[in-house]
């Protein structure tokens, strides 16, 4: 034995695993795949894998940067390591007697299911096959691995459809009249083989290989090359998988589910991956291969009857259950196959699961001492936690259900509904009712009600933060925005998709936590929570330190967001108050006043409104902050834009229609974003501020009075400069003072006043505007939207366009950008802290309930996230875990 085939050498390019020696382990997802690195960890800890080598997917990464070319020299190490498994195995590749034969599959670091291409049997020919069925003495079985072979090598390697496979088989199987594969006896096999060597030759005009190693080498490329087929391309964008170097290649020497009675297969999880229960969950088929388990062909049994079949291969599968579950200490996903009565180990992953089943899982390996509760608390996704608040779709449900098409996953849930195309249209079925979902091109404030009605809301454009995404997110409401391949004709009431048409009758779900748009009506889990959750929320608010805050702006979504552990609100959005009813016409009379007098007149009328619903919000968060913003929108928000409403709202008023349609005129924007907004409106028109500010004065005091503990925070929204700040603030303040002394209040009542920082002017001046300001709350809604020079509404024309070629690592408007906007928002709070060292800063955009904007948050020392109410369960996790993950615990 020359030098050259030492088994204690590797060779960092290839890593065996096996009895004679095992190379890697299960830390090296990154360089072995995770497939690989687990297959090197479970032969290490003694589990029965059969035995074989990685190739690293650093060769895919040098495959790639030579042009689709071998890496040097890497097919005589493939060659070495074929040596030392024929040594292990005492069988030889390519033999005639007793053939060792391989698979090759891929595997990448992050697992990406079905995305990659797997070839079984591989170093089976017109020869070595008939020293298989000598071995074996078992000639069909030996033919149908050949047959499989064949049809795998021909699908992935040389590109030929698998339907004309499919019409071969089909012709043995007439021949022999074989209902079913299993039906065909050996000579068909025999007969089918040649036959799928004849398919091969006509459709690619190629031989097969009929040299073992060429074989070998072929389908190794092939795995290569999968790694950029666009359906693998296409995955890691929309699972956002970014920075891989490739797929890793597992060669594996062959073990036979499918030799008989006494031989198997089947898959596994250690725990029940939807609710969690520590129970062996999985399935199993006798006389069958992986692929047939995979394939749905034939139905598998049940795990637990395998004692029935095989007793002692059921209680070792029991036993490696407990090895993996102790020494990975985390749920496992596995594959076996049990080869004449004796079990192998085919691969370990950890296991998928549902929001539901990690909260128990984590909850339970706690009281089993497996984990501790940090790492319990590290290890649920916390975005995974709306599937226990809001209802989802059942996977199998999910599974049979055509997508038509995909938009924003604006606000999770799951809505079914029949399409309703106007507001109006969806109150008014609802009312019948109905179920619907509104579609819209993008919402407006002008469709409040329609939005509350509908189950669902639809928008064919618009980004996470539009207005519709916002407003739905708060009530936690389902909404898929920005669905761009969506025509909707109104008119017409039907909506038009890849083709296909669906009118006002017809019914669509929507996934609000993938934005996949769906035909029909798919079936729907209910949320539940368990006292898993409770203990989950213990330890978060056990290791969390920023607090958690609300987005809301009425008592009922106040109260919600406090039972589910708000401690604050973090932002009242004052003008959706102004929507409802009466109130309506009070607004637009306002907006219509020629006169300080007559819009001072207007403002009175809402000032009831504003002071009640104040007071129901302070009642709500009793003993809380309560950060209330001032109006902020453009007003022409307020008034209708086509002439029959304006015609409406002038009946109403008493005033001509011309005088509304002037005002409306007067009030266009080119980009209502970035014009008379915010506090700009106070700027012109003091009396707004003054009225609003009143409303929380008197709703406070009358708070105080019926010893209800109110802490209002007056937030005014969109400074650019100190200036504003200073002459807003000083005008909020008189009016404090003022109403104070009318009301002869002299009792405690502490009211602070702050901005919010929307615009990077405000944020590049921090120093100056802290010293207006008791706190910064940080609209990163609107500083992301300057910042980028983004609007948030028209976002998703391009946004695909982007994150397909990355030019943006994900929508800046869904997790916060922390490289650029996030210096904005760093250095902001440093300097504001520079010149008053208790400036209390927070977030309000949607970003707050965002885990990894959240853990930015927290290293970026903010005292508090807001989010909508459905997500506050979601950032106190998510506070936790960037308090542990920072602390290095
Ligand atoms: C923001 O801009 O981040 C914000 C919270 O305000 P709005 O979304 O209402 O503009
Ligand atoms: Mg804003």
């Amino acid at each position: 034995m020359g030098k050259k085939n030492n088994p204690q050498q590797a060779t960092g390019r290839i890593f065996y695993f096996g009895k004679t020696r095992t190379d890697g382990d299960g830390k090296q997802k990154l360089l072995l795949g995770g497939k690989g690195a687990n297959l090197a960890e479970m032969t290490g800890i003694g589990l029965p894998v059969p035995p074989g080598f990685t190739i690293t997917t650093e060769m895919c990464e040098e495959y790639y940067q030579r042009g689709g070319k071998m890496p040097a020299g890497l097919m005589n190490e493939v060659r070495q390591n074929v040596a030392l498994l024929e040594r292990e195995l005492g069988k030889k590749f390519g033999d005639r007697g007793n053939p060792l034969l391989v698979s090759v599959r891929s595997g990448a670091a992050v697992s990406m299911p079905g995305m990659m291409n797997t070839i079984l049997n591989l170093g089976l020919t017109d020869e070595t096959v008939v020293g298989l069925a000598n071995a074996t003495d078992n000639q069909r079985f030996a033919y149908d691995a050949y047959r499989r072979l064949i049809n795998m090598f021909g699908d992935v390697v040389m590109g030929v459809e698998h339907s004309y496979f499919e019409k071969a088989f089909d012709a043995v199987k007439r021949k022999h009249k074989a209902q079913v594969d299993t039906d065909v006896p050996a000579e068909g096999m025999v007969q089918l083989c040649k036959e799928y060597e004849k398919v091969l030759q006509q459709h690619c005009g190629e031989q097969f290989p009929q040299d073992p190693y060429q074989q070998l080498e072929l389908a190794i490329e092939a795995v290569f090359k999968s790694w950029m087929t666009p359906r693998a391309v296409r995955y890691r964008e929309v699972e956002n998988i970014r920075g891989l170097k490739g797929t890793a290649v597992n060669v594996q020497s062959m073990v036979y589910g499918n030799m008989g009675d006494d031989c198997g297969t089947g898959v596994a999880f250690t725990r029940n991956p939807s609710t969690g229960e520590n129970k062996f969950y999985g399935e199993f088929l006798i006389n069958a291969q992986g692929e047939d388990v995979v394939a749905g062909i034939r139905t598998p049994l049940p795990v637990e009857q395998m004692s029935r079949w095989n007793k002692p291969v059921y209680q070792q599968l029991l036993e490696i259950k407990s090895t993996l579950e102790k020494h990975y200490r985390e749920m496992q996903d596995i594959e076996f196959t049990i080869e004449r009565g004796r079990l192998f180990m085919l691969q370990t992953r950890t296991g998928k699961r549902t929001g539901a089943a990690a909260v128990r899982i984590a909850c339970e390996m706690v009281q089993e001492k497996l984990v501790d509760e940090k790492t319990a608390v590290l290890r649920i996704p916390a975005g995974d936690l709306t599937q226990l608040l809001l209802p989802s779709f059942s996977a199998d449900a999910k599974k049979k259900a055509t997508v038509l098409t995909r938009g924003l996953p604006a606000s999770p849930g799951a809505a079914v509904g029949a399409l309703a195309f106007t507001a109006a249209e969806a109150v008014e079925r609802t009312h019948n009712g109905e179920a619907v979902l509104l579609v819209r091109k993008e919402t407006s404030p002008e469709d409040i009600d329609g939005m509350h009605s509908a189950v669902g809301i639809l928008t064919s454009t618009g980004g996470m933060t539009s207005h519709a995404a916002v407003v739905a997110r708060g009530w936690g409401r389902c909404c898929v925005a920005g669905a761009g391949e969506i025509e909707i004709d109104e008119k017409a009431r039907r909506i038009k998709v890849k083709g296909q048409t669906f009118t006002h009758k017809e019914i669509l779900s929507i996934d609000g936590a993938t934005g996949e748009v769906m035909a029909g009506s798919v079936a729907r889990l209910e949320p539940k929570l368990s006292g898993h959750f409770e203990q989950v929320m213990k330890w978060a608010d056990k290791y969390r330190r920023l607090r958690i805050r609300t987005n809301a702006d009425t008592p009922e979504d106040a109260q919600r967001a406090r039972q589910f552990g708000a401690e604050g609100i973090g932002l009242c959005r004052t003008e959706h108050m102004f929507f409802e009813g009466e109130r309506i016409t009070a607004m637009r009379e306002m907006i219509l006043a020629e006169s300080t007098e007559a819009r001072r007149k207007a403002l009175a009328k809402l000032l009831p409104y504003q002071r009640k619903d104040f007071e129901g919000i302070f009642a709500a968060m009793k003993g809380l902050p309560v950060t209330i913003r001032l109006l902020d929108p453009p007003l022409h928000e307020f008034l209708p834009h086509d002439a029959e409403s304006q015609r409406e709202v002038a009946k109403v008023l008493g005033v001509s229609p011309a005088k509304v349609k002037l005002r409306v005129q007067q009030l266009h924007e080119a980009n209502p974003m970035l014009g008379h907004r915010g506090c700009r409106l106070s700027v012109t028109y003091p009396e707004i501020l003054e009225m609003q500010v009143r409303a929380i004065v008197e709703a406070a005091i009358r708070c105080k009075q019926k010893k209800v503990d109110a802490r209002p925070e007056v937030m005014i929204p969109l400074v650019g400069t100190a200036a504003e700040l200073q002459i807003l603030r000083a005008l909020a303040e008189a009016t404090i003072r003022q109403v104070k002394q009318e009301k002869k209040f002299d009792g405690k009542l502490e009211i602070t006043i702050g901005t919010m920082i929307e615009i990077p002017r405000a944020a590049l001046t921090a120093h100056e505007v802290a010293q207006h300001a008791d706190f910064f709350s940080f609209g990163t809604n609107d500083l992301t939207q300057m910042t980028f020079g983004f609007s948030r509404d028209d976002i998703n024309t391009f946004l695909p366009d982007y994150l397909k070629k990355e030019l943006l690592p994900g929508d800046p408007f869904q997790s916060l950008d922390q490289t650029g906007v996030g210096q904005l928002v760093d250095m902001a709070v440093v300097r504001g802290r520079e010149v008053r060292a208790n400036l209390k800063c927070g977030i309000c955009g949607e970003h707050g309930g965002d885990p990894a904007s959240i853990d930015f948050c927290h290293r970026v020392k903010l005292d508090y996230v807001s989010c909508s109410p459905f997500r506050v369960p979601i950032a106190r996790l998510a506070a936790a875990q960037a308090s542990l993950r920072n602390s290095g615990a």
